[in-house]
């Protein structure tokens, strides 16, 4: 127990802090998830490590510091309302529980959507939905802040719909073979600024405003 909360603050310290997440709420979250309790035990030993890692049904836990950046970048508050796309494991999911409010999160795989309920079980203020993501969750809306955790051809229009005044969507956008982005939408007035933060690899977004099934 003790080893794998030193190998946590050394990730903390080494891959985010040592590289530019400087938001000390998000350090916090960081350091303070069991990122070993979201992956098989088999992976448990390389939770620390910084790349991603298999969680079964053929998708990934996203590396570490993909996970402190998007939350950094969409500048999570603590009375924040926020929507994840893409629950896979469900440790994204509880590192928003920390920073938020609320979180509600779509997972697609019904057997991921089961294993994350299960882990998130701490953090009850955090809620696992099974269902196409890309059209967001009208019945929870507006977000202040909406993270998408799988890449699409392009922003689903119904995540833009769903945000709130001064909301932010951080999504990663492209086809795996030409590149994605990761980009930020943030809803000003009738305004939709993009900023453009870094290029990167995600499993591909799968549905009805995504990539087709
Ligand atoms: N945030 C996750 C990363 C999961 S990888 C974590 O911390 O572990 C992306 C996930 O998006 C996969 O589990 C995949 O099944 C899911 N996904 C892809 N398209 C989706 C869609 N349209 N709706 C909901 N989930 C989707």
């Amino acid at each position: 127990m003790a080893e794998f909360e030193r190998e946590r603050a050394r990730m903390v310290d080494e891959q985010l802090a040592g590289r530019d997440i400087d938001d000390p709420r998000v350090l916090a979250a960081m350091r303070s998830v069991p990122r070993h309790r979201f992956v098989t035990p088999r992976q448990a030993a390389a939770a620390y490590e910084d790349h991603p890692l298999p969680i079964g049904n053929g998708q990934t836990i996203s590396q570490p510091y993909i996970v402190a950046l998007m939350c950094q970048a969409a500048r999570v508050r603590a009375g924040d309302r926020v929507l994840e796309i893409g629950t896979g494991s469900g440790y994204a999911a509880a590192v928003l529980g920390e920073l938020a409010a609320e979180v509600h999160t779509v997972e697609r795989h019904s057997e991921l959507a089961r294993a994350a309920t299960r882990a998130l079980q701490p953090w009850p203020n955090v809620h696992v939905h099974e269902g196409d993501g890309t059209l967001g969750l009208p019945e929870c809306a507006p977000f202040d802040a909406v993270l998408v955790t799988a890449a699409g051809p392009d922003v689903p229009e119904p995540l833009v719909e769903q945000l709130g005044e001064g909301g932010r969507l951080v999504i990663p956008v492209g086809e795996p073979r030409f590149g994605q982005q990761l980009i930020r939408l943030t809803l000003q007035g009738d305004e939709l600024l993009r900023d453009r933060l870094m290029p990167v690899v995600f499993v591909p977004l799968i549905g009805r405003h995504g990539t087709a099934p």
